[in-house]
């Protein structure tokens, strides 16, 4: 199964996916996570990236094309993948359409998750990360055991800095500008299915797998 998830900052489309990968059994790809690890390690795309993704902005669409048709040579994506946060502008959507009849493959579905923005800029800005597992909790509803230590492995949680209110507030209009516009493109094609994002993490994942039918 080959799927694009696409939503705004926020949405849950993280967790959502890490339910997908584990019960359909595909690769997850978040361009957000490997760009993140790119950042801690230091390297020459991380150097380049972080100032963009710490602003709120998006990273030029030649070093995430880079990025993503290196992860796209890697044979566990055999079996299929999520994309998650990728393609986020009408370039990166060109080039994956491209990629794809290359390969003779196609795309499954477009899922899109739908929550407002006062819901999504109250549950960005009370996410805190873990800085060794990456994995995130929100103040109230998904709290650690511990305040600011991760239950996974104990290491200490912190706020993303693209998680502050002021750049919540821009990623959430990048995403109108830029990558929203993709719906239309994949609607066209007639991929998009609409997941309402807002509820707990199994009544959410419940209506996505409405969609994409039975995992076994
Ligand atoms: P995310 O975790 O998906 O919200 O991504 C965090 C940040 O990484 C974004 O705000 C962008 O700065 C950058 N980023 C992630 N994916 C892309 C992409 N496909 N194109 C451009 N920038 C991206």
């Amino acid at each position: 199964m080959r799927l694009i998830f696409m939503g705004p900052p926020g949405a849950g489309k993280g967790t959502q996916a890490e339910r997908i990968t584990t019960a359909y059994n595909i690769v997850h790809l978040s361009t957000g996570d490997l760009l993140r690890m790119n950042v801690k390690r230091g390297t020459e795309l991380g150097q380049l990236a972080h100032s963009y993704m710490d602003a709120g902005e998006l990273v030029p669409d030649d070093l995430i094309l880079k990025m993503v048709a290196a992860e796209f040579k890697d044979p566990k994506i055999e079996n299929g993948f999520i994309l998650d946060g990728f393609p986020r502008t009408v370039a990166q959507a060109t080039a994956l359409d491209d990629f794809l009849i290359q390969e003779g493959k196609h795309l499954n579905h477009v899922l899109v998750m739908d929550v407002i923005d006062e819901k999504l800029v109250a549950r960005l800005t009370a996410r805190r990360t873990c800085r060794i597992c990456g994995r995130s909790y929100h103040l109230s509803f998904n709290p650690p055991k511990k305040p600011g230590i991760c239950d996974n492995d104990g290491s200490e949680l912190y706020q993303r800095e693209d998680d502050k209110e002021v750049t919540v507030r821009n990623r959430l209009a990048v995403y109108k500008r830029q990558t929203r516009p993709l719906i239309e493109h994949y609607m066209k094609k007639g991929m998009v299915k609409h997941i309402d994002g807002v509820g707990t993490v199994d009544e959410v994942f419940d209506r996505i797998r409405e969609v994409l039918g039975p995992c076994d």
